[in-house]
């Protein structure tokens, strides 16, 4: 980089090391514009995106159709609150829920917020539906689950990055091993059990995919015992896995299903709760809401990126172009004692470095790929999750799997 470079890129790091709270640790790169795959920093260097602001931007950066979606409807009435109704609202709901195929949703912001939503619900169906004791409900998550920052997020969490230093935590949570049928059933079989919420696929542990048949079978012993089963797919729904849902591969219908992140094209903040009528309309007016859940321009938004989605085949797209990225890649760590191993469904994927979590070869990993203009990041110390936008094509994913292969040539141990 030249000095003026440096010195530019450096300004923008320094105000925030200054003036921010230091709770991330970022690649240094300052990005200025995105369009498609592509990023562009502030001396104008190019990057494809490799990680879509986690799975958020799946309809790739700046979508003209959503960011006419959002022009448009931010010109006549951005936010009125839920104590009025607008009209933009109710359509949204119907597309929704007549897409994935539930009785009702209910729109929230943050992903973690949706995620405390579905808890909520359950809870709330436990005591009223399920017939569960008074403040005796139990919902069980697997280990190495993420869903968020708040108190009752990290309450589920087994990262102690996330938990240390922040108790007492939420009560009535059970952990379970992920992929483990035999421990689910038999939390499954206590009669407090209200709910097992998990992840098809779990991303921030590090693209983790369970055994095939395990989402079937969550889903068949969720229903012999009479408990909730929550697919938390904020990372995995929208496309991005090569399926709608990361649950349709195995035709496992969660009873709340949670999305997030993609489900605005990563314009802002839209999240959401699907399930039917007995669990959602447990909920009366009061008992739950947000300022911003709802408002018509989230709903605007999240129309227009969703008709993008199917409009453009983006999640057909992601099955083709993430069966060639692991077959590519699969057949290039053959000859290396680098890559332990590649793993993934459609363009969620990850190879995990032959390094330890504490190491530095992954973090060293992804500056030798930002220079060589392609970014993503470590997860979990020596895991690099691939996630380009769906809207990626062919070559460029070619010319990606190029630029992946020969900067890990340069890691390799006797080169
Ligand atoms: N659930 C999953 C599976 C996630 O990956 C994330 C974020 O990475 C969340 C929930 C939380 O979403 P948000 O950061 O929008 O609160």
């Amino acid at each position: 980089m030249e000095t003026t470079e440096k010195l530019l890129q450096d300004y923008y790091l320094d105000l925030e090391a200054k003036h921010g709270a230091h709770n991330y640790k970022p690649l240094p790169v300052v990005l200025e514009r995105g369009l498609g795959a592509y990023l562009w920093d502030v001396n104008g260097k190019k990057y494809y995106d490799f990680l879509s602001a986690y799975s958020a931007v799946n309809q790739g950066h700046c979508h003209p159709k959503i960011i006419g979606a959002l022009q448009n409807q931010s010109s006549k009435l951005t936010l009125t609150s839920r104590a009025f109704h607008n009209n933009v609202l109710g359509g949204f709901e119907k597309f929704l829920t007549n897409l994935f195929g539930y009785n009702k949703c209910l729109p929230m912001n943050s992903g973690v917020e949706a995620g405390e939503t579905a808890v909520k619900l359950a809870r709330k169906w436990g005591y009223e539906i399920k017939g569960i004791k008074k403040n005796a409900a139990k919902i069980i998550f697997p280990e190495g689950n993420f869903w968020g920052r708040t108190l009752a997020a990290i309450s589920s969490s087994t990262d102690p990055a996330s938990y240390n230093g922040f108790g007492p935590f939420m009560p009535g949570y059970e952990i379970i091993p992920y992929n483990n049928v035999h421990v689910l059933e038999k939390k499954l079989s206590d009669p407090n059990c209200a709910a097992f919420m998990f992840e098809p696929i779990q991303g921030e542990a590090g693209v983790i995919v369970p055994d095939e048949g395990y989402l079937r079978k969550v889903r068949l012993l969720c229903s012999k015992y009479n408990v909730l089963m929550i697919a938390d797919e904020i990372q995995t729904g929208i496309g991005r896995t090569g399926k709608m849902l990361a649950t349709d591969y195995e035709e496992a219908r969660p009873d709340i299903l949670v999305l997030g992140k993609a489900l605005s094209g990563g314009v802002m903040p839209v999240s959401v709760v699907l399930c039917d009528d007995p669990i959602m309309m447990c909920l009366r007016p009061g008992e739950h809401g947000s300022t911003f859940g709802g408002n018509p321009l989230s709903a605007s938004v999240a129309s227009a990126a969703l008709k993008v989605i199917i409009d453009e085949n983006l999640t057909q797209n992601a099955y083709h172009l993430g069966k060639i990225f692991r077959s590519q890649l699969e057949e290039f760590i053959k000859g290396t004692k680098l890559v332990k191993l590649v793993r993934g469904k459609g363009l969620l994927n990850a190879i995990v470095i032959n390094d330890s979590p504490e190491g530095d070869t992954a973090w060293n990993i992804c500056l030798k790929l930002r220079d060589n203009g392609l970014l993503a990041k470590p997860t979990h110390g020596n895991i690099i999750r691939f996630a380009p936008p769906l809207v990626i094509k062919e070559e460029q994913l070619i010319d990606c799997i190029k630029i992946i292969t020969e900067t890990l040539k340069i890691f390799e141990p006797d080169s």
